[in-house]
């Protein structure tokens, strides 16, 4: 696992011991659908005052891997998962200059959105209902990415409700199921190009900016999922003809994210490593 070979200090590698613990618990809670409980949300203060030594110390990570194989680390975006963790440790990781978060399930976005200053980019990275987009846009007008548009329908309803809205175009990336097995989120990477063309052509209200992965369904991740959508933004870039700076790749995540920088990501989703395990209700 790569985070090995990097030199890490004590707390960072305590955060990753309870992390790998946690998320190997929950692995599959980590992928059900159910909001997270109120006393999930309380229980993570506990930590607070670690999440912003831990938001350095992964700012550090990603600065010495991107330097390592030649690239500039502010084409790396940090988006710091905060799904399940109190506005409180948010307020915290906003304090030590961090602008960019990201969460997975609407109510709790729309919750927490406006106890927040309006200059974070929030990045949705949850599986997205229909019924849902309309409250997703209207209560969280700083929202600044969708990165898990994987159907037409979605696309679609995206594109209607931000266009009714007035506000400005909506970024997207379209997520794509690297992982071929069965999961309900990503389109298959046979079907990527359509879907991107469909959002380029049909969407005025979107703007298409690149591919999603999340990998395993149990949320660790392979090379070869990094490598399948890598592929998928080659074909998109032939056939839209643009280059391939202009497509990004949203992959890495906690356990694997320096792995994902070296391999292309332009686009981090760091949830436990900064903001600790998350505990999820096991009733
Ligand atoms: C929860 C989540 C993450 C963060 O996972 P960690 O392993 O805690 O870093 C990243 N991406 C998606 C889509 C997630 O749901």
């Amino acid at each position: 696992m790569s985070p090995n070979k990097f030199e890490m200090n004590n707390l960072e590698k305590s955060v990753d011991e309870e992390t790998t613990k946690g998320e190997k618990k929950d692995s599959s809670s980590a992928v059900l659908e159910t909001e997270p409980s109120d006393s999930g949300m309380a229980a993570a203060s506990a930590t607070d005052g670690v999440a912003a030594t831990a938001l350095r110390s992964v700012i550090q990570r990603i600065e010495h891997v991107a330097e390592r194989c030649g690239r500039r680390s502010d084409q790396v975006r940090l988006v710091a998962v905060s799904k399940t963790k109190p506005v409180s440790l948010l307020k915290q990781v906003y304090d030590a200059g961090h602008r960019c978060f990201g969460e997975n399930y609407v109510k709790e976005l729309i919750e927490k959105a406006p106890q927040l200053p309006d200059d974070i980019e929030w990045h949705f990275i949850g599986n997205l209902q229909s019924n849902k987009v309309k409250p997703l846009l209207t209560g969280v007008p700083n929202l600044a990415m969708v990165e898990t548009v994987d159907d037409e329908k979605i696309a679609n309803q995206l594109d209607r409700v931000a266009a009714n809205i007035g506000r400005k175009p909506l970024k997207v990336f379209i997520q794509v199921n690297t992982s071929g097995e069965e999961t309900k989120s990503g389109v298959e990477p046979d079907g990527c190009l359509e879907l991107v063309k469909h959002v380029t052509s049909n969407c005025p209200n979107l703007e298409f900016c690149g591919l999603m992965t999340i990998g395993m369904p149990d949320y660790t991740s392979t090379p070869e999922n990094f490598k399948t959508l890598a592929k998928c933004r080659s074909e998109v870039c032939e056939a839209l003809g643009i280059s391939e700076d202009q497509c990004e790749l949203s992959m890495g995540m906690s356990g694997d994210f320096e792995l994902a920088v070296e391999m292309g990501s332009t686009n981090v989703r760091v949830g436990s490593t900064i903001f600790g395990a998350r505990e999820y209700s096991t009733k």
